[in-house]
């Protein structure tokens, strides 16, 4: 066995001393709005990033030369050049044009049919987006904005995504924040993250199922999450994806432009740059009536009016829907409102009175919303961030092991020490043992997967275990232990228990790795179940005779005295037999003759053990 070891030092190492220092943010990339938010003397709290607001509207305009505005100054263009102003590209994160058919002629720019099952591109001009590329526009004007209100520069991040998002979406938003210049530390399901920012979860509490009802501005999303343990499960997601604020905008709308239209303005409609000013109204009208009873305005001088009255009984249809959608998720995931211990309201739209106490009344209990509810995912993600900056070593790390973990053995297998899915931070170790006497070095090789041979997973690292003292084969007892922490570093020890001696190395196991990648790796273990396992037999045969060859050659050696020359012959014979069959592939073939070695040898071992220990009863009497 060949030993490379690589640069080892004792005692801890610390692989990303950075990491302790540099800030990482959490960021909310929203269909309609998103936010950047740190933590601050423990609290956290969202960046102003868009006109003295935390809300940057994620909106992405591209002027006649090129010129790209985000956020409010692209909201502004919205109805009046809707071909270069890009909103809700969320939405198409992820997707191909199959994927979108259903929704795509929603929306007010144009979406490139090229190629049914390649991902979407969006026109703007003589010019092609990706959602990716989109989405980074968003984040770098997020970046470039936070990193002018904090005075420092910003690289490392957490981002979320509903819980609903698939590993294709998951992946597209990593690779947006990429493109951005940003480094995505972790992707957080957003109800996960509107939990933390209450401090749901975090501490070390019985089990408990909340549920996180978020109604933004075009979309609608209720998830029951069960938590235990630091590890949040999601137990049904639900929702609609064309439900939210903007739909109570368009009822209000509708409201008004029947008095513009009888106040002498029949064609108000036909005017884009009216039909903003309308929405916009609308949009102002209902954020006010979330905390008046009564709003009055005028446009194009006509007096409009609107009490909170008129407007719930405007939206009643639409919050019964969500409501609707509550009923299914709990179905799903076989619990009734009773057994819901806290429900956490999301979205800017839960700031709306008859929502919340719809909401209340569903499931028969106080809601969670002391914080803005259209902060709160970023504020999580903030204290996700924190997590996994290592600044809250009193706090369990949210989630589990994505890929086992384990080391090499005899034969190139994989032996397993922390399991697929093992809760993070955690701690499992192995005894093992040397295969040849007088061994000094012991090679420990880390790998990651789930196949059964090391050739076919990932390696993260090795080193060597020197200085073991001289025993025998199977007398040293080597223990490695895995510890991962909070912030997934991997810490392998390897101790001699008799000697003492011991070796150290940290790894992060999920560096340089994409969740694409670690879902591929899983389905590749699934697709070479039959013959990973057959390879694993017979390894295990051939490791077992090889011991066995060793043992039984020694054996000869040693009770040459007390063996005749027939007994001496069939031992061999039979050991070379064995021999024989260990090159070759066939695992029955070596464990039938593992078998008639041990059948024949075994009365051998008993005379010979009888013999020593006589011997040894006479020298004690000598
Ligand atoms: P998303 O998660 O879709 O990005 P948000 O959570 O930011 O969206 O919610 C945006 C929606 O919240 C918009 O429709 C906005 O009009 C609405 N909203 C914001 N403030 C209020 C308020 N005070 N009352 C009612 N609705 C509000
Ligand atoms: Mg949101």
């Amino acid at each position: 066995m060949a030993t490379i070891p690589i640069d080892i030092k004792t005692g801890n190492i610390d692989n990303d001393n950075s990491s302790q220092t540099e800030l990482i943010v959490g960021i909310d990339l929203g269909t309609t709005n998103s936010l950047v938010a740190y933590m601050r003397d423990g609290a956290p709290l969202c960046v102003r990033v868009d006109e003295s607001s935390a809300l940057m509207p994620s909106i992405v305009h591209f002027t006649a030369d090129n010129e790209v505005l985000t956020g409010e100054a692209a909201k502004e263009k919205l109805l009046i050049e809707p071909s270069r102003t890009i909103y809700s590209v969320k939405r198409l994160m992820g997707k191909s044009y199959k994927d979108v058919e259903g929704f795509g002629h929603k929306l007010a720019y144009s979406i490139i049919d090229e190629d049914s099952d390649s991902l979407v591109k969006i026109r703007v001009g003589d010019r092609f987006f990706t959602p990716i590329e989109l989405s980074a526009q968003i984040l770098r004007a997020l970046k470039t904005r936070a990193e002018a209100a904090l005075g420092q520069t910003i690289s490392k991040t957490v981002i979320t995504v509903p819980a609903y998002f698939n590993d294709n979406q998951r992946q597209a938003t990593r690779d947006a924040g990429k493109l951005a210049g940003l480094d995505v530390l972790r992707i957080v399901n957003e109800p996960t993250a509107a939990a933390l920012a209450y401090g749901i979860g975090v501490g070390a509490e019985l089990a408990q199922t909340i549920a996180v009802y978020d109604l933004g501005g075009g979309t609608f999303d209720i998830s029951i999450l069960q938590i235990q343990d630091g590890i949040f499960e999601v137990l049904a997601t639900n929702g609609d994806t064309f439900l939210g604020g903007d739909d109570f905008d368009k009822a209000i709308s509708k409201h008004w432009l029947t008095q513009l239209q009888h106040a002498g303005f029949p064609d108000y409609e036909q005017d884009k740059s009216r039909l903003q000013a309308l929405r916009l109204a609308a949009e102002a009208a209902k954020k006010a009536l979330s905390a008046s009873a009564h709003y009055n305005t005028t446009l194009e001088g006509v007096a409009l009016e609107l009490s909170r009255e008129t407007f719930e009984q405007l939206i009643q249809p639409l919050v019964q829907r969500t409501l609707e959608c509550c009923a299914n998720a709990l179905k799903d995931a076989k619990l009734s409102t009773t057994q819901i211990d806290k429900v956490v309201m999301v979205g800017g739209s839960t700031r709306t009175p008859l929502v919340k106490n719809a909401v209340a009344q569903f499931f028969g209990k106080p809601v969670f919303d002391e914080l803005n509810p259209d902060e709160v995912v970023a504020l999580g993600a903030a204290v996700q961030a924190d997590i996994l900056a290592g600044n809250r070593r009193d706090l369990l790390l949210l989630d589990v092991t994505p890929l086992s973990l384990g080391i090499e053995t005899v034969g190139g297998l994989m032996d397993v020490i922390m399991p697929r899915n093992s809760k993070v931070p955690g701690k499992a170790g192995r005894q093992y043992t040397t295969s040849v006497d007088g061994q000094k070095n012991l090679k420990v090789s880390v790998y990651q997967g789930e196949r059964d041979l090391v050739a076919h997973n990932r390696k993260l690292g090795e080193f060597t275990l020197r200085g073991i003292p001289p025993m025998p084969a199977g007398l040293p007892k080597i223990e490695v232990v895995f510890q991962l922490d909070a912030d997934g570093i991997l810490q392998v020890k390897a101790s001699e228990l008799r000697s003492g001696v011991e070796q150290q190395i940290d790894i992060r196991p999920t560096y340089g790795i994409s969740e694409e990648q670690m879902a591929l790796m899983l389905l590749d273990s699934i697709a070479h179940a039959e013959t990973d396992m057959k390879a694993r037999a017979l390894l295990e045969a051939r490791n077992e005779a090889n011991n066995l060859l060793l043992s039984g050659r020694k054996f000869l050696e040693q009770n040459a005295a007390i063996l005749d020359d027939a007994e001496k012959a069939a031992t061999t014979s039979l050991l070379d037999q064995l021999q024989v069959s260990v090159a070759g592939e066939d695992k029955d073939l070596i464990l039938a003759n593992i078998e008639s070695l041990n059948a024949y040898t075994a009365p051998l071992a008993h005379r010979a053990l009888d013999y020593n220990i006589q011997l040894a009863l006479q020298g004690q009497k000598a």
